[in-house]
């Protein structure tokens, strides 16, 4: 049986970029869109504001995007305020003389300002995203994807990865990395034919598709940023 995305997945080859990366950050915009409309003023999405203490630097300014969202970000920034404040009213207890009441009582706030679960966009694309590996290297074997897969620029190299690691069989293995590496040696030869035209001395060359292969390389290799680019939970 097909996974529920699987004909997405098909569909994202065709966009110019890694198809993980392209559905994955479809997701978490979706997730960011229906907290901001309609989850904002459920208890539950307070509760794990407060306890996350807002979102990360990234989703934050992703959440700051939408201008149709403004009074759902408020609401919920309001609740992490509030949280915020209620941390920093509550006095913290001396047990000892007055400098090192001082040390505890700054380690004593910092800590309790803590966050005490994850930014729930990060939650959110790293559930997308391991979903769509699974379908990916599960399916891989089917005619329709692998076709979609080699008329495409492929996976950029940590998606690539990871779904060489989701591979259930041998076959599956083979596959990916056949597919893979005749992108990456077509990108290659890209590069050479840049890097042999851009010299003075080729001057009379013309630059061809190869143009831009120097940029296509770099999103192969790196991922989108708005993917890969935060790793970081705090
Ligand atoms: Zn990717
Ligand atoms: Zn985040």
């Amino acid at each position: 049986m097909k996974p529920f995305n699987y004909y997405d997945l098909i569909e994202s080859f065709a966009v110019d970029a890694c198809p993980i990366c392209a559905l994955t950050r479809n997701d978490v915009a979706r997730h960011l869109d229906s907290h901001l409309y309609e989850y904002a003023n459920t208890r539950e999405t307070h509760a794990t504001m407060r306890a996350s203490r807002g979102l990360c630097a990234h989703h934050s300014q992703q959440l700051a995007d939408y201008p149709a969202g403004v009074l759902g970000v408020a609401i919920l920034h309001q609740a992490v305020l509030d949280e915020l404040l209620t941390l920093t009213d509550t006095p913290v207890r001396s047990n000892g003389g007055f400098s090192r009441w001082m040390g505890a009582a700054n380690t004593a706030l910092a800590d309790r300002l803590e966050p005490t679960a994850t930014c729930f966009v990060c939650d959110a694309l790293e559930r997308a995203e391991a979903l769509h590996i699974r379908a990916l290297a599960d399916h891989i074997l089917e005619p329709r994807l692998t076709e979609a897969y080699r008329a495409s620029r492929g996976l950029c190299l940590p998606h690539f990865r990871q779904t060489l690691r989701a591979a259930p069989s041998t076959a599956a293995h083979e596959r990916l990395t056949a597919l893979q590496s005749d992108i990456w040696r077509a990108l290659k030869a890209e590069l050479d034919a840049f890097t042999l035209k851009y010299d003075v001395n080729h001057a009379d060359l013309v630059m061809g598709d190869e143009a831009d292969s120097w940029r296509r390389a770099t999103e192969a290799l790196g991922g989108d940023p708005f993917v890969l680019g935060l790793r970081r939970k705090v």
